[in-house]
């Protein structure tokens, strides 16, 4: 994949960038190997003042960068800004929190005098340099949710962004420089992903962190397990999204909405399957039917639009193909399932409601990464819990109802890394994220995230 910004509303390229070549790898890596050495030792307060100064300027740099995002990925405007601010959040947030959640643990005295310690702790010590694959759809977020904890442990970080997102790669390692972190800290690999695997050999690099499709996921942890290197896989989802007989229906098929055309349908966290109970099915599918049919697709630059492009024409045929299959074998397209008129341009795809999905399509079993919702009718809890578990993915998941028993069997029962009740999922700095099943492994986020990467160090003292 050339590295290149192609804005996908257009489909015009209008920068291309010449990769990293070995060289320039090698001096990357020894840079954040060098870094590391002396990053390591520095105090909470130090790390924390370096990433308050990032997320001031990345506040400053909100209008500028939300451009350059929707330029490259095709996200609305509007999405593009809140994805900015939602980093500037995360990075206060780890610049406020990552002393206490790092901070030495000491188990009681009894519990580990008979190993005759006077003392005995858990200390938290940074790994190294840790090498982070990340997908274009959230460009910022993605990186930020990695990088925020990372620094603060003590690590330092080396990107390889999506090819797609060029721009939005040097605007971070640009952002990490001007915030006065020293050089090597937080850098960007400008190379295709056939450079990954030789990066992580490396033995200066400690650890990966990957966000993106399962065959990428794959690979990394197949050469990862090789090295015998920590990972952290946060992959594709195809999330359930739960309607029961005492649930708010206009509320959930509003957020049903919005869950499955954020980012133009792009987000691993989306709700991608419907399951709805039969006693409200017909009334849940027209109100989701009509609010879906009434988005409005176009320019993402335009701020009325609430729908742009999907991110690449790959991306869109694979979805036609996901579309095809499921009406060719007797899903019923309610609305969408096609191209807009009138946007010839762009790779466009109308928001679309599929009814009568079954198990044989491919869209139960993959993930269908654009505007288009798959629903199901259940006959009650348990067919709906069947359903909704009978997925390859787990990455969460999502149920409507008024009633406790409902919640706490959904909260028992739905193999996913959360379980969102009446809303829809959404993450949060101090909440732990992450998958089951071929979603991935490991938790981004919370205390659970920023561990992730460290080394919980035995201190035990006679
Ligand atoms: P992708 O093709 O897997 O790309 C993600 C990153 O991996 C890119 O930097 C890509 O580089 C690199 N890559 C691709 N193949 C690789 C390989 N064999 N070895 C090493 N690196 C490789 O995924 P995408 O299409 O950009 O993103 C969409 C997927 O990401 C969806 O499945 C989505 O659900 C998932 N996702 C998951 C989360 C989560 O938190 N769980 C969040 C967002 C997205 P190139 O661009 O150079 O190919």
């Amino acid at each position: 994949m050339p590295i290149a910004t192609v804005n996908p509303a257009t489909g015009e390229t209008l920068r291309t960038f010449r990769p990293h070549g070995p060289d320039e790898v090698e001096e990357r890596i020894a840079a954040a190997d060098r870094a590391f050495r002396h990053h390591r030792t520095t105090g909470f307060d130090e790390r924390a003042a370096l990433l308050r100064r990032a997320a001031d300027l990345l506040e400053q740099d909100v209008p500028d960068i939300a451009r350059t995002v929707t330029t490259e990925m095709g996200k609305p405007l509007a999405a593009a800004r809140a994805e900015a601010a939602k980093c500037v959040r995360a990075m206060r947030w780890y610049a406020a929190n990552a002393e206490a959640l790092l901070a030495d643990e000491e188990p009681a005295d009894g519990d580990v005098r008979d190993s005759g310690a006077a003392v005995a702790r858990v200390r938290y010590r940074p790994l190294g340099p840790v090498l982070a694959v990340m997908p274009w759809n959230f460009p910022l977020w993605q990186v930020v949710r990695f990088a925020a904890p990372a620094l603060m442990a003590g690590n330092t970080g080396l990107l390889k962004h999506a090819s797609n997102v060029p721009q939005t790669a040097l605007y971070l390692e640009d952002l990490f420089r001007r915030a006065g972190y020293p050089e090597g800290v937080f850098q960007t690999l400008l190379t295709g992903s056939d450079a990954v695997e030789g990066v992580l050999r490396d033995p200066r690099v400690a650890a990966a962190t990957l966000t993106g499709s399962e065959g990428a996921g794959r690979s990394v942890a197949a050469v990862a397990g090789d090295e015998v290197k920590k990972t952290v896989l946060e992959l594709g989802g195809s999330d359930p999204y739960l309607v029961l007989p005492s649930a708010d229906i206009e509320g959930a098929a509003a957020t049903a909405v919005t869950a499955r055309t954020q980012n133009n349908g792009q987000s691993c966290i989306a709700a991608k399957r419907f399951i709805v109970h039969a006693d409200v099915y017909d009334d849940f599918v027209e109100r989701f039917t009509a609010r879906m049919a009434a988005l409005r697709v176009g320019d993402p630059m335009d701020e009325s639009t609430d729908v742009g492009p999907l991110a690449s024409e790959r991306g869109r045929a694979d979805l036609e193909e996901l579309v095809e299959d499921a009406v060719e074998r007797g899903a019923e397209a309610r609305c969408g399932g096609r191209r807009p008129e009138g946007l010839d341009r762009g790779w466009y795809y109308e928001p679309t409601v599929l009814t009568g999905v079954t198990p044989e399509m491919r869209i139960h079993r993959e993930e269908a990464f654009g505007p288009v919702a798959a629903v199901y009718r259940a006959g009650d809890l348990d067919e709906a819990l069947e359903i909704a578990n009978d997925s390859p993915f787990g990455l969460s998941s999502n149920v409507w109802t008024r009633d406790e028993s409902e919640i706490e069997r959904c909260a028992r029962d739905l193999e996913a890394g959360g379980v969102y009740v009446n809303g829809m999922t959404a993450s949060h700095p101090a909440l732990p994220f992450g998958g089951v099943k071929r979603s991935g492994y490991g938790r981004e986020l919370s205390g659970h995230g920023i561990k992730e990467f460290c080394n919980a160090t035995t201190v035990w003292r006679a």
